[in-house]
């Protein structure tokens, strides 16, 4: 099912942390509501019996970059 997927980027150099926007992440599942492939006659009241009403909660990814932040980088440069 679809799902918001959320990503931190770690900088280990600086330690600073940066969020990502959050990312829509879709499926092709017939039984999803937000789906491409949900039928358009599949409606309530069957529908929420049968599909998925909501949205997984959002996934983080946690990603480790061993360099600095694009910030301190210009900062670096910027002398
Ligand atoms: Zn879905
Ligand atoms: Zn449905
Ligand atoms: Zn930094």
């Amino acid at each position: 099912m679809c799902h918001w997927r959320r990503v931190r980027n770690t900088y280990s150099q600086c330690g600073h942390v940066f969020d990502l926007a959050d990312e829509m992440i879709r499926c092709d599942d017939r039984y999803c509501k937000f789906s491409s492939s949900h039928p358009t006659n599949c409606v309530p009241p069957s529908c929420t019996t049968t599909c998925w009403q909501y949205r997984q909660f959002p996934q983080q990814f946690n990603r480790f970059i061993d360099s600095v932040c694009p910030g301190c980088t210009q900062q670096g440069q910027g002398r």
